[in-house]
């Protein structure tokens, strides 16, 4: 049963964990509820999953990842349309970023974040039915991907969240996200799922991902729609909800073929892809809305000599650079200091 909870007991709470946390970098109240939330307005748990967060945070130097402003002229790592601290881009092979996030990407179905939802909120797109997940998991590491995702996230909540947040005037901390199955090879090999022979190796990858965000970016979803999703999926859907949390599963639309009225009700039209229902068409880049290396909507991005063929992100030369400058890191929004 759940027991509504008041503003005051909410409050309580922040203050509670606030006094809890000294010798730590100043967050913002926004930031303590999102772990409170997840640990179900728990003091003592909210605790110790911020304690985790900022010991994973130092041991893996997150504070120090660069992530592309206007400012830095650093390349993104997936195509961006519509904010205005950031002009819109793809992903292409520029020098510096690293050959393995090209790779990552080629296999990925097409991805974008792509203006904002009626909350304010960025809206992440992802062809998630174009995805390749069995090269995905051959021809990549757990470790290529871990430092994509991880450059991913940070450049959204220290670079587009900030810009969202300034828009609405209010803090911005969640992301929309739209996962498109159109082209699921599911569809197609249903008896292949039902028999137990569905990609392992692909599913693991999501699982490391998904346990990532909900320890160290705990509450950072708004809402998800999945659109387009093949009968098949509902088998897989059993699988993934046991690994979220309770709170996550309720944000969450599982819709088939008529999800263009429920998605316009979250979404305006100018700010939804054509092709999921919206009016926008992004005629100014490649690709358009969502830009796809699988579709080949976009031109092919061929690594070259700048793009080393390294783990992390971004060359080695612009992760040490980080290290020093505070022009690499962007702003920084939930945690108000580095990390010493
Ligand atoms: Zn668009």
């Amino acid at each position: 049963m759940v027991v509504a909870r008041t503003e005051k007991e909410n409050k309580d709470a922040i203050t509670q964990l606030r006094s809890q946390l000294k010798g730590y970098p100043a967050v913002t109240d926004e930031y303590l509820e999102q772990f409170l939330v997840a640990r179900s307005w728990s003091v003592e748990g909210a605790l110790k999953q911020l304690v985790d967060m900022f010991a994973w945070r130092k041991e893996n130097d997150i504070d120090f990842y660069p992530v592309a402003t206007k400012e830095n002229g650093l390349p993104v790592l997936y195509p961006i349309r519509g904010y205005s601290s950031i002009p819109d881009q793809n992903l292409v092979a520029q020098p510096g970023v690293a050959e393995s996030v090209l790779r990552v990407y080629s296999h990925m179905g097409g991805s974008c974040l792509h203006k904002i939802d009626k909350d304010g909120c960025p809206i992440y797109i992802e062809r998630l039915g174009y995805h390749q997940a069995k090269e995905l998991a051959k021809h990549t590491t757990a470790e290529e991907i871990f430092h994509y995702h991880i450059g991913c996230n940070e450049f959204l909540h220290r670079v587009i969240m900030k810009d969202c947040s300034q828009k609405a005037g209010k803090p911005i901390n969640r992301e929309t996200v739209i996962f498109d199955c159109t082209g699921m090879g599911w569809q197609r090999k249903y008896n292949r799922i039902s028999s137990g022979e569905f990609h392992m190796p692909a599913i693991n990858l999501i699982r490391t991902i998904s346990d990532v965000d909900q320890k160290y970016y705990p509450e950072t979803l708004n809402r998800l729609f999945l659109v387009n999703a093949p009968t098949a999926f509902v088998y897989v859907w059993k699988i993934v909800k046991a690994w979220l949390d309770p709170g996550t599963i309720d944000k969450i639309q599982i819709l088939g073929k008529d999800y263009q009225a429920e998605l316009l009700t979250h979404i305006d039209a100018e700010n939804l892809p054509s092709f999921l229902g919206g009016e926008c068409t992004c005629d100014h880049l490649p690709g358009g809305c969502v830009p796809s290396q699988v579709l080949k909507n976009a031109p092919k991005n061929i690594p070259g000599d700048d793009n080393q063929n390294v783990p992390t992100a971004y060359n080695t030369d612009i992760m040490e650079q980080a290290k020093v400058s505070e022009e690499l890191r962007g702003h920084t929004t939930q945690v108000e200091a580095p990390l010493n």
